[in-house]
């Protein structure tokens, strides 16, 4: 009897308050959150977290020193992440942050990464914050210093440069473009930081090259570094 209650008052609910799947835009049930079942099961987690040497971390080595790097999905083209990461950067749909960083705390709690002294969301220059609303990065990390109890600092370095739109760019030019966007919060107090960067999509690296190098411009700081989902 309280089971068929139940499942009357969620259709009720469901049909006042339908809820759209963000990878596939099917309508969910009540117990799909934040994505449907389907949509969940295609994600393609490259467990790279496990070992040290990996891809990412090879690609970023040549970038600059890196203790660790690693990525959580394999970005593709029209995949169910790439569309679950534009709702979260352009959708407003900030709480799929919370959940893609409970998702990466979960996989990072029994690796190396769990070394790190200090999470640092990469920031957003302060007028794309303001008109998006919220650093996409930040949720991530709120949830992901909750799965690791490491303290989050997400004033440690800014953005000093707003930069055009990347995605429009030359490789070579994103470098260019990026070169000093980022500057260190001269006023931390903070011994030898191993500092975890963070961001949603890792592409040429350019960007994270840059925001790394300020925080390593901490004096003794170590850099660690891992992005929801790159292209490989
Ligand atoms: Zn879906």
């Amino acid at each position: 009897m309280i089971l068929t209650l139940t499942r009357l008052l969620n259709a009720i609910w469901s049909f006042c308050f339908p809820r759209f799947c963000p990878g596939c835009a099917v309508e969910m049930t009540p117990y799909e959150d934040p994505c449907c079942l389907s949509c969940q099961s295609q994600l393609a987690f490259t467990h790279f977290e496990k070992y040290p040497i990996n891809p990412v971390f090879q690609k970023m080595q040549l970038l600059l020193p890196v203790e660790y790097a690693a990525t959580m999905i394999y970005w593709e083209d029209d995949a169910v992440i790439q569309k679950i990461i534009h709702q979260l950067k352009f959708g407003g749909q900030e709480s799929l942050g919370s959940w893609l960083g409970s998702l990466l705390g979960q996989r990072l709690q029994k690796s190396p990464f769990k070394s790190c002294t200090a999470i640092v969301p990469l920031p957003l220059h302060v007028k794309k914050q303001k008109i998006r609303g919220y650093n996409q990065n930040q949720k991530v990390c709120e949830q992901l210093a909750e799965w690791l109890n490491i303290p989050l600092l997400e004033n440690a370095v800014f953005r000093s440069k707003n930069t055009v739109q990347l995605s429009n760019h030359y490789h070579i030019d994103r470098f260019k473009e990026m070169k000093s966007a980022f500057q260190l919060n001269l006023d931390l107090d903070l011994k030898a930081p191993h500092w975890l960067l963070v961001d949603d999509v890792l592409t040429t690296g350019a960007t994270l090259q840059s925001c790394g190098q300020a925080l390593l411009q901490y004096p003794n700081a170590k850099l660690s570094i891992v992005t929801l989902a790159s292209r490989m």
